[in-house]
């Protein structure tokens, strides 16, 4: 019997822990990857925490979203498919592949619509079924598992969590006229690949927004217009200023109290601001605003498989810069960790089991 190994969270905001067990049997639909790559994402970080900050409300924690413990995380997982069940059709052992994470019910409208991150009781691989800091997933339907024969699985990895989240969040966004601005807040994995796929999207006037010098660099590297450090005094009106008060889209990767006021002073009017950041906290403006400003405040969650689909073939046509990657063994997932969290990395982490 053939062995396989992850590396499990068994307490709430402890280290990872080595796991060996048989390796799974896939049945029906399903398919059994062999991780070639496996992405680490901020949302690994806060589900290890164990609960999310809710500002005024407190906490929610992840046990009560419907996660178990142990579990293993990994939700940018992309590799080749080593068995499949007996009623897979169009997957074939061999093949390359990237999986979509972001599973839903399957049995409500958003399911039946291909809307995946609007389902309601999502089961999340790498959350509520065991992901990628492992050898081996399994992954319970073949619709799941996305072509990805001649492309480098490690690059390919990380846009199935960062890369679909901020495609999704910037369809909300919506097209943009010429001389219009779009802000990308945070430039983490999220920031670099909302950079990336904005341009491949034709976004023309790209400011980002970091705290951090370094990164503000690697944003300009990425096709950024404009950058802007928002520790420095008076932010809000320089980044008006950058933008000839044209600033119609804000992309917030982070989302927390102080990127939520940066972000609605300064669009202008009609102006959307779109957050998929879960640093934690609570969103204020006034009331008014919304009526005054017409202004739209939207949020939005991961991505869905058709979305996963048409970064694959952006990135197959060349539209998509690679965002810079580090390479480590699995077996340093705990240092890696820490490093992510103290804010050491810059672009995204890639486990290579
Ligand atoms: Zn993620
Ligand atoms: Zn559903």
């Amino acid at each position: 019997m053939s062995k396989s190994y992850s590396y499990d969270l068994v307490e709430w905001d402890k280290p990872f822990q080595m796991a060996e067990r048989a390796v799974l049997k896939p049945t029906g639909r399903s398919v059994l990857v062999k991780v070639i790559a496996s992405g680490l994402c901020h949302s690994d970080l806060h589900i290890k925490k164990g609960f999310m900050d809710l500002g005024e409300r407190g906490k929610l924690t992840f046990e009560q979203r419907g996660a178990k413990l142990p579990i293993t995380l990994g939700h940018e997982i992309a590799g080749e498919v080593v068995d499949v069940g007996e009623g897979v059709a169009d997957v074939v052992i061999g093949q390359k592949v990237l999986v979509f994470p972001w599973i839903g019910c399957g049995n409500c409208r958003a399911c039946d619509e291909d809307r995946e991150s609007d389902c309601t009781s999502m089961s999340i691989i790498g959350i509520h079924q065991n992901g990628g800091f492992a050898s081996h997933v399994l992954v319970p339907d073949e619709k799941f598992v996305l072509d990805i024969t001649g492309l480098d699985p490690v690059k390919i990895a990380p846009y199935a969590c960062s890369g679909v989240t901020v495609f999704n969040a910037l369809t909300k966004v919506g097209a943009l006229r010429e001389d219009e601005w779009l802000a990308v807040i945070g430039v983490g994995g999220l920031g670099l690949n909302a950079i990336s796929i904005a341009v491949g999207m034709g976004y023309k006037n790209i400011i980002a927004i970091d705290v951090s010098e370094n990164k503000l660099e690697l944003a300009i590297e990425m096709g950024a217009n404009r950058v802007l450090d928002s520790t420095k005094l008076n932010s809000t009106e320089e980044l008006i200023n950058i933008t000839n008060g044209l600033l119609y889209g804000v992309l917030d990767t982070f989302g927390s109290e102080e990127t939520g006021s940066l972000a609605v002073n300064s669009l202008t009017k009609a102006g959307r601001y779109v957050v998929v950041g879960q640093h934690g906290g609570d969103f204020k403006m006034p009331q008014v605003w919304l009526p005054q400003k017409a202004m739209t405040v939207r949020g939005s969650h991961v991505g869905n498989s058709p979305q996963l689909r048409q970064i694959i073939e952006m990135y197959r046509a060349g539209k998509l810069k690679d965002i810079p990657i580090e390479i480590r063994p699995l077996s340093e997932i705990n240092s890696a960790v820490e490093e992510l969290k103290a804010g050491h990395v810059s672009g995204r982490i890639v486990f290579c089991p």
